[in-house]
């Protein structure tokens, strides 16, 4: 395939450029990446004149089968949310439901141009089921927990062992991690399990990490301990992928500086459930890795990662009074390459590099009237950021696959989905 006279979006040594580069990919490869490349004869060209080729955006925390519980329970905090509305919901949900949400959710990313996304769940079966029939990457799990009792818990663990066990080896695209909830809800037996799963496995850690002011106390209840050093008392030496991390202190940062571990910051679930805000402008000036997610549409809405990119960037001002924070070309790489490290799979995609896994979205930037509020276009990284949304994405590519072109969904039933 050659995608042939596209702005592209480059990282060169820390920055991020626009160039008009034509890209050619080879199976699922990007192969070669030059100013001209000759056509093919047979091969499949996309013209992306007018167009912005980037690396696909990577949702680094979700609960994607949440797509069913878009738009509930408005205005409450964090603990009333999940224990008194989410959970007693949750626990009456159908395989078949998570199924049918998970599918709503696909169809979501890949018309908004997510190309990968680290989930955290249960029913996961039916999670990776939806997943594989449409092409798309993602990081799945099956959430540990021991809040409700022991044999709750150990069905937990039973089925997570059950999910890893039964993965299909041929399919490169899921990936998996180890997921107990959050310090919070899970005691010291369920963190040790997780972390001896992790080390069979070789897996990450997925968790929960400070999201809300009362987590800080729930931890010391529950751990005798800070939320920081419970996580090096159990998690030392895995990679950690932190959900949230809103209410991280000074001193928690020294610790988690000598963890691998980073942030997958969710601002408009913050936002939306009363968390206040994440402090990434500190967080990346202390060299603790950033990314960004959408967490599950109960809390943060939907999935489109434009906003979630445009959120991110804005609030910091709301933190950061007359200082120097984050930039435009900052929140575009948490949105990419920053997901991609985040997830342990920086190796394979985040950017538009060759050798990489040709993971890449397309966004019109023709003008017309559509495209108004990037008109006139003197920066196209600050209109990503700032002035685009998921709907300006025509084509979506994961893997070398071409799962949406022309805004064309390829590899799902769009309307069979919408019905069910
Ligand atoms: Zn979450």
């Amino acid at each position: 395939m050659l995608i042939k006279n596209g702005n592209v979006v480059i990282f060169e040594n820390d920055d991020v450029k626009v160039k008009k580069l034509d890209i050619r990919v080879n199976g699922s490869i990007i192969e070669k990446i030059d100013e001209k490349l000759d056509e093919i004869k047979g091969e499949k060209v996309i013209d992306a004149t007018d167009k912005v080729v980037m690396p696909g955006l990577i949702n680094t925390h979700a609960h994607i089968a949440m797509s069913i519980f878009r738009g509930t329970f408005e205005g409450c905090d964090l603990y009333t949310w999940l224990s008194e509305k989410i959970w007693p919901i949750e626990d009456k949900l159908t395989e078949e439901e998570v199924y049918n949400a998970t599918m709503v959710s696909i169809l979501e990313m890949i018309s908004t141009g997510t190309t990968c996304v680290n989930d955290h769940y249960f029913f996961s079966k039916q999670i990776r089921k939806a997943l594989e029939e449409s092409k798309m990457r993602a990081v799945i799990t099956r959430v540990l927990m021991d809040n409700d009792g022991e044999e709750a818990s150990d069905k937990r663990i039973n089925e997570f062992v059950e999910l890893y066990e039964s993965r299909n080896k041929a399919n490169n695209l899921i990936t998996y991690t180890v997921a107990p909830h959050g310090l919070y809800t899970c005691s010291g037996k369920v963190l040790s399990k997780s972390r001896e799963l992790a080390l069979k496995y070789n897996l990450p850690i997925h968790v929960h990490f400070l999201e809300s002011i009362n987590e800080i106390q729930s931890i010391k209840e529950l751990h005798n301990n800070t939320g920081a050093n419970v996580l090096k008392k159990y998690f030392n030496g895995l990679h950690l992928i932190l959900a949230h991390g809103v209410k991280i202190s000074d001193d928690d940062i020294e610790v988690l500086k000598s963890l691998d571990c980073g942030i997958a910051h969710c601002p408009i679930s913050n936002l939306r459930l009363g968390c206040k805000i994440a402090d990434t402008t500190k967080y990346l000036e202390e060299s603790i890795n950033v990314a960004l997610g959408t967490d599950g549409q109960g809390s943060g809405n939907n999935l489109d990662m434009f906003e979630a990119m445009k959120i991110a960037g804005l609030i910091q001002g709301g933190i950061h009074e007359n200082e120097k924070r984050i930039t435009a070309k900052d929140v575009i790489k948490m949105g990419t390459i920053n997901g991609a490290r985040l997830l342990g799979l920086d190796d394979k995609i985040g950017s538009i590099e060759v050798g990489k896994e040709a993971d890449i979205i397309i966004v019109d930037i023709s003008k017309k009237l559509d495209n108004i509020k990037i008109t006139p276009n003197v920066d196209i990284i600050s209109n990503i950021v700032y002035n685009m949304d998921g709907r300006s994405v025509d084509t979506t590519i994961v893997s070398g696959e071409i799962l949406m072109e022309n805004r064309n969904v390829k590899v799902i039933d769009t309307k069979k989905v919408l019905k069910k």
